[in-house]
């Protein structure tokens, strides 16, 4: 394949290092290393390179180098041919190097655990306010759609800003501690601009979902994303194969909760093929699409079938063996 744009490469660089930032000195961009999570320091040391010169990465803590290619495979699970099907639908237009210098300039000023000016989407008066706003008619809209309202484990609240550098415009969904606090969120753009998802920026993920968990039920659900996660009992997600270190924080309080993997349906999703198997070899518990749905997620599932929940135990009664 041909050498993948810089702008999509700081792009993933930007998504899945921890707390990237850029030496303008040495024109080189550095960050905490995802693969080997710098020990114990992760977001402390950040010895993570990307040099863009030479489209490589180093490692000085575990010492590995690689292809700008084999560093999005090993980090965001994606395939080689899904990393080129993204690059080809022109999804590397966020102009990274701009947003980076506003990340580091907005972390140092604040610590707010939503995006700028949130507003609380189902808050009656803030409806009336902002009800003849285009973006907060279309979250509403997206939400009846796609029954984020009514999901039996549902999020509590949904957010949008109207100001926010990167969120603005586009549905927020906070991730919720044991506490309740909202410790890290994910945005939908509303429009179908791209990034069509977005983490809160410079953050470590959490689990979505773990507010809501029932220890009187004995299982675990893993998915990929929130809005699939809302609608089986006990479902999280937690984005990707890799946990981050809070992550394993959070699930580690759950010890004798079997976990279960429900990834994408693979009949539609190259990546989700590779990573079910990923995950079999290493002798993990994962839900077995059955033939006769034929929808992508839980999410397009229930919206089809106008339900608000999957029963926990169809996904028992469907695991790879
Ligand atoms: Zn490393």
């Amino acid at each position: 394949m041909r050498q993948l744009p810089g702008s999509y490469i700081l792009n993933k660089f930007y998504t899945y290092a921890g707390a990237p930032a850029y030496n303008k000195f040495t024109s080189t961009y550095y960050a905490s290393c995802p693969i080997c999570r710098e020990g114990k320091s992760f977001l402390k040391k950040k010895r993570l390179y990307y040099y863009p010169t030479s489209n490589t990465f180093y490692c000085f803590n575990c010492s590995r180098s690689w292809h700008a290619q084999a560093w999005i495979e090993a980090v965001s699970g994606m395939s080689r041919e899904e990393i080129e099907a993204e690059v080809l639908s022109g999804d590397t237009s966020f102009d990274i190097t701009d947003n980076l210098k506003y990340s580091n300039k907005i972390k140092k000023k604040t610590l707010s655990s939503l995006p700028l000016d949130s507003i609380n989407l189902s808050d009656p008066l803030q409806k009336q306010y902002y009800g003849t706003n285009v973006y907060f008619q279309k979250a509403l809209e997206y939400i009846t759609e796609r029954r984020l309202d009514t999901a039996v484990n549902k999020s509590s609240s949904y957010y949008i800003s109207l100001t926010d550098h990167f969120h603005k415009n586009r549905l927020c969904v906070p991730y919720y501690d044991g506490d309740k606090k909202i410790v890290f969120y994910q945005t939908r753009s509303l429009d179908g601009t791209e990034p069509r998802y977005l983490n809160k920026v410079g953050y470590d993920k959490t689990v979505f979902g773990i507010d809501r968990i029932d220890s009187s039920l004995d299982y675990l659900f893993l998915f990929e994303g929130p809005m699939d996660a809302m609608f089986v009992k006990n479902g999280v997600s937690v984005a990707g194969l890799i946990l981050t270190g809070e992550q394993e924080k959070q699930l580690i309080e759950f010890p004798f909760h079997e976990k279960i993997w429900v990834l994408d349906n693979p009949r539609f999703d190259e990546a989700a093929k590779e990573n079910i198997f990923k995950l079999i070899s290493n002798k993990q518990k994962v839900f077995k699409w059955p033939i006769d749905k034929p929808y992508k997620d839980f999410n397009e599932w229930c919206v089809k079938e106008k339900l608000d929940q999957i029963d926990y135990k169809f996904i028992l009664q469907n695991l790879y063996s």
